[in-house]
C-alpha cells in the first residue's frame, strides 16, 4: 500500500494511473482496445496479439482508474487526502502526465462551469480542490489568507497567465523585460514580476482559472505555440492562523501546485534520437528533468538534479523533504496509442 511505501522509503510520491474511455469517433470505427484495468488489484494490463508482435505486460500502481471512472471518484480517492495535507502545512504537488489527448487537462480542469454557477459533475481536480479547501477553512472558522499564481512554461520560458492584458500583448516584444526565475539567496527561488492574486472565495479562483486558461489559448494561437509542448502550473498558497494549546499564535503555511504537463510524447519520441532532437530543440528539458528528479527522490540517490530545468527549480520547495507528490498518469485504451502508452506506463512505474 502507499502508506507502507511511505514508511519504507520516507518518500511521499504516489503514482495513479487513469485510462480514458474511447471517444465517440474511436467507437464508431471500432478501434481495438489493448488496455485493461483492474482497479481492485491496482493493475493495468497492455495486451496485443498480432501475428509476430506479442505484447503482454502488467503494471502495478498505487491506484488505478479505468475507463468508466468519474471525476468525483478520482478526486475523492486520490486527491482529497492530499488537499487535507496542504491545510496541515505541507507543500503538495499534483502532476498530470501523459500523451497528448489522453485526458491531462480533462483530469485537472474538467468540463466548463455551468452558467448558473452549479458545480459541474465533470469538474476536474483543480475546481474540486479549491472547493474542498474553502469548505474546510469555513468549517474550521479559520483565520487565513490565500493567494494564487498561474504560469506557463514553454521552451524553458515563463509566461504569467495572470498578468494584465497590456503586458501579454507585448509578450514577444524583445524590449520588454521577461519574467525571470531568480534565486533568493537562501536556497529558494522566486519568479520576478509574477502576479500573485489574493483571493477570498472559491468563485474568485474559478474566474482566475478561466481567465488564465483563456489567455493560454490566445497566446498559443498568437505565437503559434503548441499547447502539447507547454506546462501550466496553478499554485495556491494558504496561510492559516492557529493557536497552540498554550495560547500562542502560529502561522501554518501550505502550498498546492497543480501541474498540467507537456505531452509525454515530447520526450519519448525524441528519446531514441536524443542527439539530433536536442539540436532541433525538440527535447522537453523540464519533462525529462522532472523524471530524473522524481527517480532520484524515490531511489534516495544522493544528488537530486533540481537545477537542471525551470520546472524543477520552480517546484523545488514542493518536491522532496516534507512534501507530498502525486502523479496522475493518463493513457488511452486504443491500439493506435500502444507504443506511447507503454512509455507512459514505464515512466510512471519508475516513479514508484
Ligand atoms: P490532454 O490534455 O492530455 O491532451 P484532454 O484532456 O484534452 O487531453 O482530453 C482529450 C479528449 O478526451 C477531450 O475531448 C476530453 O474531454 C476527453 N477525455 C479525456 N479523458 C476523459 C475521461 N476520463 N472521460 C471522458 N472524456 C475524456
Ligand atoms: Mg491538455
Amino acid at each position: 500500500s502507499s502508506s507502507k511505501h511511505d514508511k519504507d522509503k520516507g518518500v511521499n510520491v504516489q503514482v495513479i494511473l487513469r485510462c480514458r474511455p474511447l471517444s465517440a469517433d474511436e467507437m464508431r470505427i471500432h478501434t481495438p482496445v489493448v488496455i485493461s484495468c483492474n482497479e481492485n488489484r491496482r493493475e493495468v494490463c497492455a495486451v496485443q496479439n498480432i501475428a509476430n508482435k506479442q505484447i503482454d505486460r502488467t503494471f502495478l500502481f498505487d491506484k488505478v482508474f479505468g475507463s468508466s471512472s468519474q471525476q468525483k471518484e478520482l478526486f475523492e480517492l486520490a486527491v482529497s487526502p492530499i488537499v487535507n495535507e496542504v491545510l496541515e502545512g505541507y507543500n503538495c504537488t499534483i502532476f498530470a502526465y501523459g500523451q497528448t489527448g489522453t485526458g491531462k487537462t480533462y483530469t485537472m480542469e474538467g468540463g466548463a462551469r455551468k452558467k448558473n454557477g452549479e458545480f459541474p459533475s465533470d469538474a476536474g481536480v483543480i475546481p474540486r480542490a479549491v472547493k474542498q479547501i474553502f469548505e474546510i477553512l469555513e468549517a474550521q472558522n479559520a483565520e487565513y489568507s490565500m493567494k494564487v499564481t498561474f504560469l506557463e512554461l514553454y521552451n524553458e520560458e515563463i509566461t504569467d497567465l495572470l498578468a494584465p492584458e497590456e503586458t501579454t500583448k507585448f509578450i514577444d516584444d524583445k524590449s520588454k523585460k521577461p519574467i525571470a526565475l531568480m534565486e533568493d539567496g537562501k536556497g529558494g527561488v522566486f519568479v520576478r514580476g509574477l502576479e500573485e492574486e489574493l483571493v477570498t472565495t472559491a468563485n474568485e479562483i474559478y474566474k482566475i482559472l478561466e481567465k488564465g486558461s483563456a489567455k493560454r489559448r490566445t497566446a498559443e494561437t498568437l505565437l503559434n505555440k503548441q499547447s502539447s509542448r507547454s506546462h501550466s502550473i496553478f499554485s495556491i498558497t494558504i496561510h492559516i492562523k492557529e493557536c497552540t494549546p498554550e495560547g500562542e499564535e502560529v502561522i501554518k503555511c501550505g502550498k498546492l501546485n497543480l501541474v498540467d504537463l507537456a505531452g509525454s510524447e515530447n520526450i519519448s519520441r525524441s528519446g531514441a534520437r536524443e542527439g539530433r532532437a536536442r539540436e532541433a530543440g525538440e527535447i522537453n528539458k523540464s519533462l525529462l528533468t522532472l523524471g530524473r528528479v522524481i527517480n532520484a527522490l524515490v531511489e534516495h540517490s544522493g544528488h537530486v538534479p533540481y537545477r537542471d530545468s525551470k520546472l524543477t527549480r520552480l517546484l523545488r520547495d514542493s518536491l522532496g523533504g516534507k512534501t507530498k507528490t502525486c502523479i496522475i498518469a493518463t493513457i488511452s485504451p486504443s491500439i493506435h496509442c500502444l507504443e506511447e502508452t507503454l512509455s507512459t506506463l514505464d515512466y510512471a512505474h519508475r516513479a514508484k
